[in-house]
C-alpha cells in the first residue's frame, strides 16, 4: 500500500521563470484545501540541505500570482549532486515529517529529483518552470509565454528605431539549447531571419539574402538569434555581416535577463495554477515521481526518469514559414 502523504514541501530550483509564484500559490492552496501541511523550502535544494524551511499558510501566498521571480528564491546547489548532500536533504525532510516534494524547475532540477527518489522513499512531483520550453512531454512550460512576450515587446521597440535609421539589428534572445523563444518572438515580430540551435545556420545564405535585400533597398532587417545558435551568438553573426555588408548599419542588441523577469502572462498564470493543483493531486493519488505536463490541453504525467531535453525539434517547415513571411 502507498504511504499516505500528509506534509509536503515545495521548492523552486535552477533557472527562475515568471509564473513560479503562481505555481507555488497553487501548490500551497491546493495542499491546504486537502488538509495537508505545506512547507516552503527556500533556495531550492540548497535551502533544503541547510534546513531553510517554513510552514506556509494560505495567506503566505497572497498577492503573488502576478509577481515574477519566486518568493522561495532559487539556487543551483552543487552539494545535491553528492550522495552525502542528498542524505542530508533526506534527514532534514524527516526532521519536519515532510513526506512529499513538489519541485518547480527545469530538467536539471528534475534530474536531481530522480537521483533523490531513487535513493529515498520520498515521492517527488516536478513542475516544468523554465522559459526555454525545452522539455519533452508538455506543450507549455511555466515562464515561456511571458519570456516570448517580453522579447516581442523589446523587438517591436528595436524595429521602430531600426526603421527610423534604416538599420540592421541582430537581436539575441535566451535559449542555450532550444530555439523556441527565438522562433516565436521572431515570427511574432516579423524577423527577416531566425537562427536557432536546432537548425544548422547557413550564414552564407543569410548574407546572400541580406545582399539581395540591400540591392532592392530593403535596409531595415531584424535577425533574431538564440544564444545557443551553433554558429555563435549575435556578436559572432554581426562580425560576419559587418565584413560582408560594410555599408549596412549593423547593430547588436542582447536582450539578456529581462526575459526572465516581469509579471507572468495570463497563459503562464493559468498553466502554473493548473499544474500546481495537479501536482498535489498526484501526491494524493499515489502518482509519484512524475512531472506534470500539459499535452493537447490534457494533463500529461511523465515519469521523472524519462524527462529529457527537447533538442532538434524545430522542423524545416517553421523555417519555410519564416522565409515566406519575411520576404
Ligand atoms: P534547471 O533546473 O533550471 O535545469 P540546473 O541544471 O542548474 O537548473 O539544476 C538545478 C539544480 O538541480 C542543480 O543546481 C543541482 O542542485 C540539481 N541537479 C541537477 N542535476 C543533478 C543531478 N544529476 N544529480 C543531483 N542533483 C542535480
Amino acid at each position: 500500500m502507498e504511504k499516505k502523504v500528509s506534509r509536503i514541501g515545495v521548492l523552486t530550483s535552477g533557472g527562475d521563470s515568471p509564473g513560479m509564484n503562481a505555481a507555488i500559490r497553487a501548490v500551497v492552496r491546493t495542499g491546504i484545501y486537502y488538509g495537508l501541511e505545506v512547507y516552503g523550502i527556500m533556495r531550492g535544494y540548497q535551502g533544503l540541505i541547510e534546513n531553510d524551511i517554513f510552514k506556509m499558510e494560505s495567506r503566505s501566498v497572497a498577492n503573488i500570482i502576478q509577481r515574477g521571480g519566486t518568493i522561495l528564491k532559487t539556487a543551483r546547489c552543487k552539494v545535491f549532486h553528492t550522495p552525502e548532500g542528498r542524505k542530508q536533504a533526506y534527514e532534514v525532510l524527516g526532521s519536519h515529517g515532510i513526506d512529499g516534494l513538489v519541485i518547480i524547475g527545469g530538467d536539471g532540477s528534475f534530474r536531481g529529483a530522480v537521483e533523490f527518489s531513487n535513493e529515498y522513499d520520498i515521492p517527488c512531483i516536478g513542475l516544468a518552470g523554465t522559459i526555454d520550453k525545452d522539455i519533452f512531454g508538455t506543450d507549455f512550460t511555466i515562464g515561456f509565454d511571458t519570456a516570448v512576450n517580453t522579447a516581442i515587446e523589446a523587438i517591436d521597440k528595436i524595429r521602430d528605431t531600426a526603421d527610423a535609421h534604416d538599420r540592421l539589428f541582430i537581436v539575441e534572445v535566451m535559449g542555450r539549447d532550444a530555439g523556441y523563444i527565438a522562433l516565436y518572438s521572431g515570427i511574432g515580430t516579423g524577423a527577416e531571419h531566425i537562427l536557432v540551435p536546432e537548425q544548422k545556420t547557413d550564414i552564407k545564405a543569410v548574407v546572400a539574402s541580406l545582399k539581395e535585400k540591400e540591392r532592392r533597398k530593403k535596409l531595415v532587417n531584424i535577425i533574431v538569434v538564440a544564444e545557443g545558435d551553433e554558429f555563435g551568438g549575435a556578436n559572432k553573426v554581426a562580425e560576419v555581416i559587418k565584413q560582408e555588408l560594410p555599408n549596412a548599419e549593423t547593430r547588436v542588441c542582447i536582450l539578456g535577463h529581462i526575459q526572465r523577469g516581469g509579471a507572468p502572462s495570463s497563459m503562464d498564470r493559468l498553466i502554473a495554477s493548473r499544474m500546481g493543483y495537479h501536482a498535489v493531486e498526484c501526491l494524493l493519488e499515489g502518482r509519484h515521481n512524475v512531472f506534470v505536463g500539459i499535452l493537447n490541453n490534457r494533463m500529461n504525467y511523465v515519469p521523472l526518469n524519462q524527462v529529457h531535453k527537447k533538442k532538434g525539434t524545430i522542423g524545416q517547415e517553421w523555417m519555410k514559414i519564416v522565409k515566406i513571411l519575411a520576404s
